[in-house]
C-alpha cells in the first residue's frame, strides 16, 4: 500500500474521531439536544470504534508492503590446513566449495565451508 493510501486511512480515522466528539459534546452541552442524547451517543461510539477499526485495519494492511527480510543468510569460511572458523553475511555469488584466497591464519587456502539462514527473531 502506498504512504498516501495510509495517510488517507489516518485523516478518515481522526475525522471520524473528531465527528464523535462533537456528537458526544453536543449530547452533553446542548440542551435542545438532550432528548437525543443517547442515540446521539450511541452514534459517537460507533463513529469512534469505527475511526479505530479503519486505524487498525490501514495500519495493518500497510504493513506487508515493507517486506521485512524474514531471515539472514551466513557463510562459513573455513581452511583445508588449519582450524579457522571465519563467519559473515551472505554475499551475492558465494556458494559452498568456493575458494576465498589465502588463509589469515596459515595462508593456507581457504574456502566457503557451509551457508547457512538463520530466521530473525520477531520483535
Ligand atoms: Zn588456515
Amino acid at each position: 500500500m502506498s504512504k498516501k493510501r495510509q495517510l488517507r486511512f489516518t485523516m478518515m480515522s481522526i475525522a471520524l474521531t473528531m465527528a464523535a466528539i462533537v456528537l458526544f459534546l453536543l449530547a452533553t452541552l446542548v440542551d435542545s439536544f438532550s432528548t437525543y442524547g443517547i442515540p446521539m451517543m450511541a452514534a459517537g461510539l460507533v463513529l469512534l470504534v469505527t475511526s479505530w477499526a479503519i486505524y487498525f485495519f490501514g495500519e495493518r494492511s500497510a504493513k506487508p508492503a515493507k517486506e521485512e527480510p524474514k531471515e539472514t543468510v551466513m557463510t562459513v569460511i573455513g581452511c583445508k590446513n588449519c582450524d579457522m572458523r571465519e563467519e559473515r553475511a551472505f554475499v551475492q555469488g558465494d556458494y559452498i566449495f568456493k575458494d576465498m584466497g589465502p588463509c589469515k591464519k596459515c595462508s593456507g587456502s581457504s574456502y566457503i565451508k557451509a551457508i547457512y539462514a538463520v530466521p530473525i527473531k520477531k520483535e
